[in-house]
């Protein structure tokens, strides 16, 4: 029996098999190999349809400029189109001033292909953290409604282990941002949070497991937030030489993912991130 508690967001961060962010990777050098990109969107596309979801993806203005058809497509169906950056950087490793170029930059390409107005943001690889968590204010800064950039854990590459974990306005020198946070779902084992709604946490664990996470989540009023990429749907895909521990996050599990979700889009109703926020702001366009 389909369960029907408050929405969930479903999010997909579109990027190619070689957008990835592990040391001495530059993933510009790889654009261009080939991908099954736009046969992974279609079959992605066509799993929401069939279930009824809506969705956000966070796109690459890269990805926008190779592929302006399939991003058409996204927006066609009724998604939400938002921003993941221009090509994949981190936005640690940027300046203040380099990270507003890089937004505002993918902000106008993926406007400028899908014709909608682009509300939500995600960093690359959850960079937002606390050294530049002051970045937010540049979001703000350039029109945007919120973002989706903080993951409430703490591990070798990302993390704000004690940042809110529910949709919250965030403060940045003592100011109350204009700007909704959208942290990534965690749940807390062993005193620690711990992601499990996508990537490879959603790669790692029993969908039965996640399954129950997010109703837990949702019997706490708060939806949660499932993130994967196309890649991880296709096992088919070309693959990065990496190093043991990288190719374990990478790939473990790669072979499941695509079975997971479709259980996970029967059991739940999901939406986008935009169309949530508007039922907390009716203001909202
Ligand atoms: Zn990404």
């Amino acid at each position: 029996m389909a369960e029907r508690p408050a929405a969930n967001f479903l999010t997909f961060d579109t990027e190619e098999w070689y957008h990835a962010n592990y040391d001495g990777m530059d993933p510009a050098a790889l654009r261009g190999r080939g991908s099954n990109f736009p046969a992974q969107m279609e079959d992605l596309l066509a799993l929401c349809a069939a279930a009824g979801a809506r969705a956000t993806f966070f796109v690459l203005g890269a990805v926008a400029e190779d592929h302006p058809g399939v991003v058409r497509a996204i927006a066609a169906a009724g998604h939400e189109i938002a921003s993941h950056g221009y090509g994949h950087a981190l936005a640690y490793r940027q300046t203040i001033d380099e990270f507003a170029a890089d937004v505002r930059r993918s902000v106008a390409i993926l406007e400028d292909v899908a014709g909608a107005a682009v509300r939500g943001y995600r960093a690359p690889s959850w960079s937002i953290v606390a050294a530049n968590y002051h970045y937010l204010a540049v979001l703000e800064e350039l029109g945007l409604v919120y973002d989706a950039s903080v993951f409430p854990v703490r591990t070798f590459l990302y993390g704000i282990p004690d940042a809110p974990a529910h949709i919250h306005r965030p403060v940045v020198a003592g100011r109350t941002l204009n700007l909704w946070e959208i942290p990534t779902s965690v749940v807390r084992l062993a005193g620690r949070n711990m992601g499990y709604s996508g990537g490879f946490y959603f790669r790692l664990f029993p969908g039965l497991f996640i399954a129950y996470a997010i109703r837990r989540a949702n019997r706490r009023g708060r939806p949660a937030v499932v993130y994967l990429h196309p890649r991880e749907l296709d096992p088919g895909e070309r693959r990065l030489t990496l190093p043991a521990k990288e190719a374990f996050i990478h790939y473990h599990g790669i072979g499941g993912a695509r079975a997971k979700l479709v259980s996970l889009l029967q059991k739940f109703t999901f939406t986008s991130v935009i169309d949530h926020l508007r039922t907390l702001d009716p203001t909202l366009k």
